[in-house]
């Protein structure tokens, strides 16, 4: 996959790009992460990419110029081009403004073949890029930041290791919080089978086995494949329930996840999710 980072801080991305899995995924091949300078596309004197905002109003804004040259420089496909159908690339913008970037973006972003990212700072950027350029206008969450770097960075990370081979263990992005549809089957031992499906991770555990007079739990060390695998799920609909119960609506629910759950909230379970038995 081909990732290009357009931003005034090139130098921001010294460091998240150069670390454990984007590093070994970018040394493998897998993904190409190239960041511009926007200051390079601006053509007056002192390369200037922003300016005051029209109408008046605090601070300044990103100039359309230097955002629309270089992503044309990248000879990507025209944004019409894009919205006709099976494209394999997108222009995409971190704005505040954008629709929140989550596991299942994340899933949709890595079947690209290339993706630019766009990062604001400033009041933000002129909204023709938003208009004309960007096909996708994400934001990471509810609250501003001062620069789209951050979140370039976040979104960057979740795509790359979603790559083929990026992950030693490829079970292990079928396990995780959020991931959307996990086949849910006993009989593979416990890391095939007690997966997300839309809920939180279940707790993990290491050596050593008591930490400070703090045993991990008994189960843990029974061998006991099958049992591992239900006291997961239940540490993982538990922790679903606590922290984040708007998710238990779209999760993949096995009959004896819902059983448990309405044994431990004393109320039946509805699910919009596709339902498992
Ligand atoms: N005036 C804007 C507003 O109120 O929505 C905030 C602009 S913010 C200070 C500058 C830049 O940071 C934005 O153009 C965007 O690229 C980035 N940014 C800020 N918050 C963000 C968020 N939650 N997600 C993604 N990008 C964000």
């Amino acid at each position: 996959m081909k990732i290009d980072i357009l931003t005034i801080f090139p130098d921001f991305f010294r460091g998240p790009l150069d670390y454990g899995i984007i590093r070994r995924a970018r040394e493998a091949g897998l993904a190409a992460i190239e960041v511009h300078d926007l200051r390079g596309f601006a053509h007056d004197r002192h390369r200037t990419v922003d300016d005051r905002p029209f109408g008046g109003g605090e601070g300044m804004v990103l100039k359309p110029e230097p955002i629309f040259e270089c992503i044309e420089a990248l000879k990507m496909m025209s944004r019409k081009e894009r919205f006709a159908g099976n494209a394999k690339e997108s222009v995409v913008l971190l704005s505040a403004q954008g629709k929140r970037f989550d596991q299942s973006e994340a899933e949709k972003l890595v079947a690209l073949e290339r993706m630019v990212v766009v990062c604001g700072r400033y009041e933000g950027v002129d909204e023709r890029v938003s208009e004309h350029m960007a096909d996708r206008e994400l934001s990471i969450g509810d609250y501003v930041l001062s620069g789209g770097e951050l979140g370039a960075a976040v979104i960057v990370d979740a795509v790359t290791r979603l790559l083929p081979g990026a992950l030693g263990n490829e079970a292990s992005t079928q396990q995780e919080s959020f991931t959307a549809q996990t086949e849910l089957r006993s009989g593979n031992g416990p890391s095939s089978t007690c997966g997300s499906g839309g809920l939180l991770d279940y707790p993990h555990y290491t050596r050593p086995a008591d930490f400070r007079g703090l045993p991990v739990p008994e189960i843990l060390v029974s061998g006991n494949h099958e049992e591992i695998r239900r006291w997961r799920r239940r540490m993982a609909l538990e922790k679903t329930m606590r922290n984040r119960p708007d998710l238990l609506d779209r999760a993949t629910l096995s009959t004896e996840d819902k059983e448990f759950l309405a044994q431990t909230t004393g109320r039946t379970i509805r699910t919009r999710g596709q339902d498992h038995d």
